[in-house]
Formats: C-alpha cells, sequence, structure tokens
C-alpha cells in the first residue's frame, strides 16, 4: 500500500462476527488447548454437533481414529511456531459417519505475541475426494489396459509427439519415431483429412532389411483444456489415437494363397496350353500330306480323265475320311475359357509371378533387377496377363541359361505415363536376332531347335493375350546385350 492509497474504512466488530456467523465454511475458534469456545451454524450443519455440546470440548471430537499420529504431530508442531497449517482429515461427524475435511488451522496471537486461540475452518471434501479417486482410478485402468493390449497403441498431440503409448507400442517402435514415420507414410499414400481412419495398410522397410506391413487405424479425441484461462472460455485440444498391428505374418499367408492360386490357375492354363499347341501342331502338321495328297489326286484326276480310276477313287475316299478325321482333330482343340475383365494390379501380380518363379530363379543362381514404378490399375483380364509376362519371364530365364555372360541378371521395371502403362523385362541372355525379331511371334517358329521341348507358341500366345488387351509387344535388345521385352497396355 502506498501513500495515496485510502485507507480502508473501519468495519463494525459486530460485521465481523456476522461474517463468521454466515460464512459457508465451517468456522471454530478454540483456546490455545484446542477445546472449543465458539463454532458457527456452517460447523454445526458439516459435523452435526450443535455449539452446546461441542463447547469447552477439544477438537479431538471430531477425530476419527484412522488419521496417522504424524499428520497431528507435523500440525502441532507448525502450530506451535505459530505458522499455519493446512492439510486433510478423516473427521467424525456426531451421528458416527465420516467425512474427509480439508482444515486450516491459523493461530491467533495476543498483543504479548502469544497463541491464544486457534481458528479453525473447514470444508466437506468428501465428494470432490471421490471424484479425484474415481478419475485416477479410471485413469489407471484404462493405462493398464492399454499398456497391456496386444496392438500398438499411441496417442499424438498436434505436433505429432507421443504423448502416451503402451508396451506393445514401445516394442514396434524399438525407440525409433515410428508414429510420424507411419503419419508421413499415410500422408503420402492417400493423405490425412483430419476425419478417422481405419486398417489403413504401411508397408516399412526395416533397417535389417526385412518389409513389415503394420495395419493403421486413427481416431480424433478432444479435450478440454484445465487450465484457469479456459475455465470459461473452453480450449479444446485434439489428440489422434493411433492403433498399429503387425500384420505382417498375415500378409506373408494371404500372399502365400495368392501365388498358390496363381501357381494352381496358371497350370491349369498351361495344361490347356499345352494341349492346344499339341493339338494345333498335329493339325498344322497334318495338313500338308493332305495338301500333297490332295494335289497327288487332282493329278491323277487330269490324267485319267473321264475314265473312272479306282486309284483315283480309293484315294478321294482315303482323302475325304482323313479330312473328316482331321476337322475331328481340329474340332477337339479346347478353347479358350473366357476370363472377366476387371481392374488388374500388375505390381503386384509381377511381384507374384517373381514368388512363384524364385525357385527356379534360385537354382539358376539368377538375380532379379526389380524396379516397380506407380502404376494405376489396368484394365484386363488376370489369368491372361499372368499367362502372358509368366511367359516373357521364363523365355528370359532359359535366355539368361543359354546366355555366356557373366552377369546372370533380369532387370523388370514398371511405369506408367496419362495412357499407357509398360513392363520392360530385359534379360542377361543372347538376345535375339534382329532377322528372328518378327519370326518369333510366328506360330510352331522356335529358336532353340529341335531337341527344345517348346514348340513355339510362347512368345505367339503372349502377342495375341497383348493384342487383345489393345497394347502392343516389342522385342529389341537390353542395354549391355540380352532381349528386351516391351509391353505396353493402354491405361481406361
Ligand atoms: P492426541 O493423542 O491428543 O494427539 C496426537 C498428537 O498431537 C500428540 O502426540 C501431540 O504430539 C499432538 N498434540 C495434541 N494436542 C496438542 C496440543 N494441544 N499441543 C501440542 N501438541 C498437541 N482434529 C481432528 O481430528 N479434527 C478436526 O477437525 C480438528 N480441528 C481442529 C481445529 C483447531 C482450531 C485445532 C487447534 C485443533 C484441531 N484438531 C482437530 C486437532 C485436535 O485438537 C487434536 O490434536 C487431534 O484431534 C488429535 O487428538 P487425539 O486425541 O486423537 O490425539
Amino acid at each position: 500500500m502506498n501513500d495515496r492509497t485510502p485507507p480502508l474504512p473501519d468495519i463494525p466488530l459486530e460485521v465481523f462476527r456476522q461474517a463468521v456467523e454466515q460464512a459457508a465454511l465451517a468456522i471454530s475458534i478454540t483456546d490455545a488447548d484446542a477445546r472449543i469456545l465458539y463454532c458457527n451454524p456452517a460447523f454445526q450443519q458439516v459435523t452435526g454437533y450443535a455449539p452446546a455440546e461441542v463447547a469447552g470440548r477439544n477438537e479431538s471430537v471430531l477425530s476419527y481414529k484412522v488419521t496417522p499420529g504424524l499428520v497431528y504431530e507435523t500440525m502441532w508442531a507448525r502450530l506451535l511456531r505459530q505458522r499455519p497449517w493446512n492439510g486433510m482429515l478423516v473427521n467424525r461427524r456426531r451421528d458416527g459417519s465420516r467425512y474427509l475435511a480439508d482444515l486450516t488451522i491459523t493461530p491467533v496471537l495476543d498483543a504479548g505475541g502469544r497463541t491464544s486461540h486457534y481458528l479453525g475452518m473447514h470444508r466437506d471434501v468428501t465428494e470432490v475426494h471421490r471424484l479425484e479417486r474415481q478419475v485416477q482410478n479410471q485413469k489407471q485402468l484404462i493405462e493398464s489396459v492399454i499398456e497391456a493390449a496386444p496392438v500398438a497403441i499411441a496417442v499424438l498431440d498436434e505436433a505429432e509427439r507421443v504423448t502416451l503409448d503402451n508396451q506393445e507400442y514401445r516394442r514396434l517402435a524399438a525407440g525409433s519415431g515410428l508414429a510420424a514415420t507411419l503419419l508421413a507414410a499415410l500422408r503420402a499414400d492417400a493423405g490425412l483429412d483430419g476425419r478417422g481412419f481405419a486398417g489403413r495398410e504401411v508397408q516399412q522397410e526395416l533397417e535389417d532389411g526385412r518389409t513389415r506391413w503394420l495395419a493403421c487405424s486413427g481416431a480424433w479425441i478432444e479435450e478440454q483444456d484445465g487450465s484457469a484461462d479456459a475455465f470459461y472460455v473452453p480450449l479444446r485440444r485434439r489428440y489422434l489415437l493411433l492403433a498399429i498391428q503387425d500384420i505382417t505374418a498375415l500378409k506373408a499367408q494371404q500372399e502365400a494363397i495368392r501365388v498358390n492360386a496363381l501357381r494352381a490357375v496358371l497350370a491349369e492354363q498351361a495344361r490347356i496350353q499345352d494341349l492346344r499347341e499339341a493339338l494345333s501342331g498335329a493339325v498344322y502338321r497334318l495338313q500338308t500330306p493332305f495338301h500333297m495328297l490332295a494335289a497327288a489326286l487332282r493329278m491323277l484326276e487330269r490324267q485319267a480323265g473321264s475314265a473312272a480310276d479306282p486309284l483315283a477313287a480309293s484315294l478321294a475316299e482315303a482323302l475325304a475320311q482323313g479330312s473328316a478325321a482331321l476337322e475331328a482333330l481340329r474340332a477337339s482343340v479346347p478353347s479358350q475359357s473366357e476370363e472377366g475383365v476387371g481392374p488388374v494390379d500388375l505390381n503386384g501380380l509381377l511381384k507374384d509371378l517373381l514368388r512363384l518363379l524364385t525357385p527356379r530363379l534360385l537354382a539358376g543362381g539368377i538375380t532379379v533387377d526389380w524396379r516397380p514404378g506407380a502404376l494405376p490399375p489396368v484394365s484386363g483380364r488376370p489369368t491372361r496377363l499372368a499367362t502372358l509376362f509368366k511367359a516373357l519371364l521364363e523365355n528370359a530365364i532359359e535366355a539368361v541359361h543359354d546366355g555366356r555372360d557373366e552377369r546372370r541378371e533380369i532387370r523388370l521395371a514398371t511405369a506408367a505415363d496419362p495412357d499407357w502403362v509398360e513392363v520392360v523385362i530385359q534379360d542377361s541372355g543372347p538376345g535375339i536376332p534382329p532377322e528372328w525379331r518378327y519370326k518369333v511371334f510366328e506360330p510352331f517358329f522356335t529358336s532353340k531347335g529341335a531337341r527344345s521341348q517348346h514348340i513355339g507358341m510362347g512368345l505367339s500366345v503372349a502377342q495375341d493375350v497383348v493384342t487383345g488387351h489393345g497394347g502392343l509387344l516389342e522385342l529389341g535388345e537390353a542395354a549391355g546385350g540380352g532381349c528386351r521385352a516391351r509391353v505396353q497396355l493402354p491405361v481406361d
């Protein structure tokens, strides 16, 4: 207070008395030995004791003996040093019920500086305490459930700092900023729009070279700021609850199932294709002697003129029967089963094919340089496309075997532009001589001679599949030698 501050006006003593009388706090005044001299109506309300019932009695009348002696000793130690004391006591009301008292005791000193009285003020804070405990219990319960959850959980603040996590999260994160990495990957993938998300899968390359798949779900939670500033003007804070599950094993299982299904479908396709090739080959090869027979018959008929020649007749008969048999053979060539058109993930398909061919690649000591680009889905027939790329990859494997190059390598890359999706397969084999670049697409052409089991349908079938998809198949020379097969498929 400085000199210019006007002095507070004197208040009549009666006002002080009434203020204490009417206060909502339980107030008592004792002598220096804690014997009650005065208590206000709020005291009666809280304790159940009327002033006449406690007058002259020690405040210990309220004591319920569970409050540890140390609390009283500390309290008295302070009071004896003429210092105020505040603390919690378990009190017993007149009716025997207990309550928690938040008590402040202030020594009242006389003119000589001695403690003449004590002023006691207390509130029943049982309910506040019960609520606090309840919140604490709930918090503890939630924290233990979160801690023990088999799913990794992290709560992130607006700056994406982890404010709460559990054992599983710490195990997965292993000291790295896992949550931030995942959020960056999710953002780069399909964005985060401030709403919750579920089951988003993120692929993670680990330091030890392993690939891990994590499924992430996120939910935003809002919390009201507990500061005094935000008491009347609520201030909300947003947190992201991130739940992460390691689905690597599940993914591997799904991949194995998918690759096995692909293997079965391709084996069935190959069986049908082999049958088609064998029968078509037989039909193709039988056609030549038939043409020769037909020519011979025509010659005989011309020589014999109009006279009936029994040789020509039996030749005509044999030719007719042979043609009928050839037709029957042609009709028995199994037709290509019609497959529905749908969106195909070419990178996924090529990856599955590489998995399928891994034993052959390993056995041949062939390394694969696999560079998938970002591709839109292509609309196509999945099994036909799988047959196409399997044929091209198998050709590449065989070419590497045939090659003399020390490098035993297949390079596989995909790329996209607005209209096309491109797959390029390059091998380190001997390559295809320029004069064969177009011939290799002819049915029954083979560059491998009679020793080969192939009768040369692979590339013609591949060409059929590409044409059927409105695309282009082109063979050329790979950088550094070898063959380069380039497939372009249109994007819708
Ligand atoms: P005690 O054995 O009497 O005391 C426990 C310990 O406290 C003793 O070992 C001693 O170290 C110390 N002690 C007790 N009395 C004195 C004293 N006069 N001088 C120095 N040391 C002492 N207690 C409650 O339980 N509830 C209340 O609401 C409450 N309100 C109080 C309000 C005022 C204004 C004052 C002055 C005291 C109040 N007390 C209250 C304390 C009360 O007076 C007793 O000290 C307390 O209840 C313990 O009493 P007890 O008989 O259980 O144990």
